[in-house]
């Protein structure tokens, strides 16, 4: 078939990967350009989680993201991104006194899915054996089946690797205004396709009514002395925070800067991407002082050797989510549209595609 998928950011990219597997020829549109950047795709740390969001979410969340996790190799090695997964588990911790918080947080879990009895409780000197840098804490749990994706460099190299193949074409810098069974409308020219996905996220307003933003900030640090390996969750009254790591660039990288992932490093430096607030507004301009001020004193308390870490980039974005903050696919004749998956787009975008691929009236 000749489809159409508008918006390629996270949910946009994974649709035309599994799509060009199926043999179709792709028109890709975004109203930003190959790169990703305008995509809350590109602002995520990538978190895959499907235990720890149990907190908040629903249980199907946790299905899904345990099919995202099996999916996720298949479609990275697709795309030549190697060493952009991993899944050597998570840390939830916190401080002294803040124990209640964390008994809680666990409580909810076993509550919620039978699976989380085995999640594991770690003494200190347990903890300093996974982490190390992690030894100022007494107490933490370890989560042994999660992980993540290295979000950015996926959003790379899926760019790349889309503009390399043959039938696809893009169409960057492209605002839709609108979408209907089997038609894109641009600037009031209407292109017609056998099958159209709708993936706008946030963009997609003008169809959803009850679509809504919110506000995400991260901030970047890069640091010598410390060597954090998981993603490590502080459980805080107010301020709960996440560390995921960036490690030191690209597998066999030895220079400062990397041709493929456009990512510049100190050499010898570890990267740590701290996040992030949560903000009922569809506000994205740079990060506020106050979330910068809670992220910061919150990070500083994990490790007080990133006090001497640098900033070297924040980003803000805003996710897509619905008033349930589930995910929602929708069918119509020659019209799929896929949205809704707020903080968990990483854990749940290979699942949902593939949900859409095989349920769909497209099937
Ligand atoms: C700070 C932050 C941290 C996050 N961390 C995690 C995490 O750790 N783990 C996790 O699983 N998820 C995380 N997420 C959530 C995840 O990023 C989102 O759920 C996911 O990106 C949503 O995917 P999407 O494709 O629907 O939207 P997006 O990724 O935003 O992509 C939408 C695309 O549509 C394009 N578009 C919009 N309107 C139009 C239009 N009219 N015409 C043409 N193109 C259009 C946009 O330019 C964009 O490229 C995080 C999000 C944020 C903001």
């Amino acid at each position: 078939m000749n489809i159409a998928i508008v918006g390629i950011g996270l949910v946009g990219r994974v649709l035309a990967l599994n799509l060009l597997k199926q043999g179709h020829t792709l028109t890709l549109f975004d109203k930003g350009s190959k790169d990703g950047t305008s995509a809350a795709g590109f602002t995520a740390a990538g978190m895959l989680a499907p235990f720890a969001e149990l907190e908040t979410a629903e249980s199907i969340i946790f299905e899904h993201g345990k099919r995202s996790i099996q999916l996720w190799p298949d479609l990275l090695k697709e795309i030549g991104l190697f060493d952009g997964y991993k899944l050597d588990g998570t840390i939830i911790t916190a401080h002294p006194q803040d124990m209640s918080e964390l008994n809680h947080f666990i409580g909810t879990l076993k509550h919620k899915v039978a699976e989380a009895e085995e999640i594991e409780v770690l003494d200190k000197e347990a903890l300093t054996n996974l982490e190390s840098d992690l030894e100022q804490h007494n107490r933490a749990y370890y989560i042994k089946d999660e992980g993540y994706v290295d979000a950015q460099r996926f959003m790379m190299f899926s760019g790349n690797y889309l503009d390399m193949r043959s039938e696809v074409s893009w169409r960057e810098n492209t605002l839709v205004d609108k979408i209907e069974s089997g038609k894109v409308y641009i600037n009031e020219e209407i292109e017609v396709f056998d099958w159209v996905f709708d993936a706008r996220g946030l963009g997609a307003k003008e169809h959803f009514s009850d679509l809504r933003g919110v506000r995400g900030e991260v901030i970047w640090l890069e640091a010598n002395d410390i060597d954090i390996i998981r993603p490590t969750r502080l459980l805080h009254p107010r301020y709960k925070i996440y560390v995921v790591p960036r490690g030191s660039g690209c597998e066999g990288m030895d220079i400062a800067y990397c041709n493929e992932c456009k990512i510049s490093q100190e050499p010898g430096s570890k990267r740590y991407i701290i996040g992030a607030t949560e903000i009922e507004s569809e506000d994205t301009s740079p990060l506020s002082v106050r979330s910068s001020m809670e992220l910061l004193s919150a990070v500083f308390s994990v490790n007080s050797n990133f006090g001497e870490a640098r900033i070297v980039n924040s980003e803000t974005n805003c996710r897509p989510a619905f008033r349930d903050n589930l995910p929602r696919i929708e069918n119509e004749e020659k019209l799929t549209r896929i949205n809704g998956l707020y903080r968990h787009g990483y854990l749940l975008a290979p699942a949902i595609v593939e949900k859409a691929l095989n349920e769909g009236i497209y099937a």
